[in-house]
């Protein structure tokens, strides 16, 4: 793709943004980055970027910024229904996603992960697995470091792993993982899809381009994930299998059964350490169909296993006081994620939800709040929608404050009990992100009170 002295507009100038705005000076071309942000990064980036030859418009987007452009380039975060955009598409001007614009110039084999739930774990567990097997790997798109820096740079991993988003999948064309993954497909979103087939449809198009040399690793249980990639050309490969299949991963007690036809099998075991809940096992049987197709052996696979630590705010251990075991998921921004993690623990469960409203509705937790949570706590802008779905089932609460949620949960909570913020809403409202609504959490639960028995696992 030839790149020199063509007028190129950047649209979203986060960390991508900027990547892909110093990709494409690199490679002379004419780089307008256009935000609608007005002070979106510092001024001393600004100043850099200038000096390395790029406009900047901030604040707003300019539609002939979009239609005068010979391409237009998108961040991950901005969606390609926005005006400006729909604009330069009427224009004629071709208009592709950071993730395109990476595949026509990434040289290293690449597994790609996609779903709705539990990305960032498997892509970390494959990274993981890839690298206990003696290879070099290159983990990052989504979660870290965006994968056009990769191309940016010598190249020199074995295996690029990384974590795309269905908005990334909406503008690509020609991406073309070796190895892609769709974990699964649940109601998130849908403020930015007509429905949940739009946005099934949107994963799915991981597969579009692959050949009968590729795969894809895909859950058996999602019956719309198999719907979807009923005709796909690459070779399937199946998690959440029932029974012994050519290739594919089956969940028994505490391990996983392999199959690879002609390459043989193996039994894995879970460590002690690795995270709660069936989903984790899932996402664990998917990490390794995918690390193994994509060169892992299966010592490196048992042993990413078994020393795999997951990242924070995913159902993770904050402290035992008064007997009771407070968990911070606060990284669960839909219904599904919620409904798992409530499933990983035995009940009384206190649940603490609420955020802001993502337009998925919250009744698809009625049947497991009925069976584990004791009550409800709830917080943020969505606590009047939640009380209306979900208010009658359970004994509700509403909170003003991260502080006066954990307060009223450790009142409600018996010995033995568990506080579980699991959201189902995003953190804006509140917070700048889901990491600091967690770290604010686990710090009212530090501050509920010192004498905690210094417990390490919690009533799973
Ligand atoms: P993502 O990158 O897709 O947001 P994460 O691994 O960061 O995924 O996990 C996000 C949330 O989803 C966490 O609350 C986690 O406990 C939950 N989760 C992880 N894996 C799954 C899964 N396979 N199914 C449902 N929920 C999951």
């Amino acid at each position: 793709m030839e790149l020199n002295g063509k007028h190129i507009t950047v649209a979203g100038l986060g960390k991508t943004g900027l990547a892909l705005a110093y990709f494409l000076l690199r490679r002379e071309a004419e780089v307008t980055v256009s935000d609608s942000a007005p002070e979106k990064i510092l001024p001393e980036v600004q100043v850099k970027l200038r000096q390395a030859g790029a406009k900047l418009e901030l604040g707003r987007h300019e539609t002939p910024t979009f239609e005068q452009a010979d391409l237009v380039v998108l961040s991950p975060g901005v969606p390609h229904t926005i005006a400006p955009v729909e604009a330069a598409c009427r224009a004629g001007v071709p208009v592709i996603g950071e993730i395109e614009l990476t595949a026509r110039f990434i040289t290293t084999p690449v597994v790609a992960v996609t779903g709705t739930n539990g990305k960032s774990t498997v892509t970390r567990l494959i990274g993981f697995m890839l690298e206990k097997s003696g290879l070099s790997v290159f983990v990052g798109g989504n979660l870290g470091t965006p994968l056009i820096s990769y191309a940016d740079g010598a190249q020199e991993a074995d295996v690029v792993v990384a974590e795309i988003s269905s908005f990334q999948l909406d503008t690509a064309e020609t991406f073309h993982p070796a190895v892609g993954v769709l974990l699964n497909i649940t109601a998130d979103h849908l403020d930015r899809y007509p429905d949940l087939r739009s946005y099934g449809q949107a994963k799915a198009k991981l597969f579009e381009r692959q050949t009968e040399d590729d795969i894809a690793v895909l859950n058996a249980e999602d019956k719309l994930i198999m719907e979807l990639t009923r005709n796909i050309r690459a070779r399937r490969c199946l998690f959440n299998i029932s029974a012994p299949a050519q290739c594919g991963a089956m969940i028994k007690d505490e391990g996983i059964n392999l199959f690879f036809t002609g390459r043989g099998g193996a039994r894995i075991e879970f460590g002690d350490n690795f995270p709660p809940g069936r989903h984790n096992l899932e996402n664990a049987a998917a990490a390794a169909l995918a690390a193994f197709s994509a060169g892992a052996s299966f010592e490196g696979i048992a042993a990413g296993l078994r020393e795999f630590v997951p990242d924070p705010h995913r159902m993770q251990w904050v402290a035992c006081i008064n007997g009771v075991d407070y968990y911070d998921d606060s990284k669960a921004t839909n219904v599904d994620a919620v409904a798992r993690a409530v499933e990983a623990f035995r009940p009384p469960v206190i649940l603490i939800l609420g955020g802001r409203d993502k337009g998925g509705g919250y009744k698809g937790l009625t049947q497991v709040i009925q069976r584990r949570v004791k009550a409800m706590v709830l917080m943020g802008e969505a606590a009047d929608c939640i009380d209306r779905e979900l208010g009658g089932i359970v004994e509700t609460r509403r909170a003003a404050s991260m502080d006066d949620a954990v307060a009223q949960a450790a009142g409600l909570a018996p010995a033995g009990g568990t506080v579980l913020l699991s959201p189902a809403c995003s953190s804006f409202d509140m917070y700048e992100n889901y990491a600091s609504r967690g770290k604010d959490f686990q710090r009212a639960v530090h501050s509920l009170g010192k004498d905690g028995d210094g417990k390490q696992q919690g009533n799973i």
